[in-house]
């Protein structure tokens, strides 16, 4: 068993958990594709997703293409891979940005941080000098979080501070990282919930401020949002997308969650590429999205 089905599977998953028995039986049961549809509802998939995957079963179905449980398995497997596969964009960091300056946004306890620590630790690993910029300057704990990161992962951190200038924190970071030959700037954001319009005008004047380094930075925006958050994950993507245009999201907390499907709602509602998927709390648990390898963890 892979890991990622492994990981899938740990908790009480979706679709994933028994689902073989649809596809092992004899015959195809009146009821299967009542029993998907239910599975993907009950994991968050969402309405518009749910219709969509359920309209392409019932026309194989009607059109009398689908007979046996495992032909019914494949058109299964083919229509979450229309849906996902658009969206499994890997980074891609091109050697003429330089620095390369990715932000990481995301409301607090999404692993905002644990990721920031992840990419670190894979970025560092593939050679490039990465230099964090702890720019939640709200807390006082996430730069105290950021930095255990930092000491773990061996990356240096540049910080003001708690209650410091997130966006002069970033700027200096920037600069710092042009003068040392740094490849790539991960910048921390705020992620207080409670005042959202406060974070999304911070989140603008960083990019602004940012641009005076570059006008083409941030390359990367990543959002970061919590799978077991479920229909909350998919409505702040929409929400700091229209406010500050994301160009990437990681979905963390994968492992072992019955809301799995936000995935599928996230495919349908938005185009945004999904780059990176949680599946635990320790440093190699990030992986490049993989449709194929993700929607073959699922069904089996
Ligand atoms: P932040 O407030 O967004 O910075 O969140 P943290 O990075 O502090 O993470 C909040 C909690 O979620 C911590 O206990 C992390 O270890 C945990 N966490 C982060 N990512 C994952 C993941 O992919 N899977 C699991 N199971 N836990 C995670």
């Amino acid at each position: 068993m892979s890991k990622l089905r492994a990981r899938l599977n740990k908790g009480d998953s979706w679709l994933t958990r028994d689902i073989s028995t649809f596809f092992t039986a004899d015959k195809l049961t009146p009821d299967a594709l009542d029993e998907i549809e239910t599975r993907l509802l009950l994991a968050d998939a969402g309405v518009d997703a749910t219709e969509w995957l359920m309209e392409r079963l019932r026309n194989e179905v009607n059109a009398g293409r689908v007979k046996s449980p495992q032909q019914l398995r494949a058109v299964l497997k083919a229509a979450l891979l229309e849906l996902l596969a658009p969206i499994a964009q890997p980074l891609k960091m091109p050697a003429f940005i330089k620095p390369f300056i990715l932000f990481v946004a995301g409301v607090n306890g999404v692993g905002k941080t644990t990721t920031i620590g992840k990419l670190a630790a894979r970025y560092k690993g593939e050679g490039k000098r990465v230099l964090l910029a702890a720019g939640d300057t709200f807390r006082a704990a996430a730069v105290q979080q950021l930095q255990t990161w930092a000491d773990r992962t061996g990356v240096p951190l540049l910080e003001q501070g708690e209650g410091a200038d997130a966006a002069s924190v970033i700027y200096d970071a920037v600069q710092s990282a042009k003068a040392r030959d740094f490849d790539l700037v991960i910048a921390d954001t705020a992620g207080r919930l409670h005042t959202q319009g406060h974070l999304m005008e911070e989140l603008r004047k960083i990019k602004r401020v940012v641009q005076k380094h570059d006008p083409y930075a941030p390359h990367e925006v990543l959002l970061v949002v919590d799978a077991t958050t479920g229909g909350n994950a998919l409505i702040q993507a929409v929400q700091f997308h229209e406010a500050i245009g994301l160009t990437g999201l990681v979905i963390t907390k994968l492992d072992g969650t019955a809301k799995g499907g936000i995935l599928l709602a996230i495919a349908r509602r938005l185009s945004l590429p999904v780059r990176f998927i949680g599946l635990g709390e320790a440093v190699d648990d990030l992986q490049p999205f993989d449709a194929e390898a993700y929607v073959d963890a699922l069904i089996g």
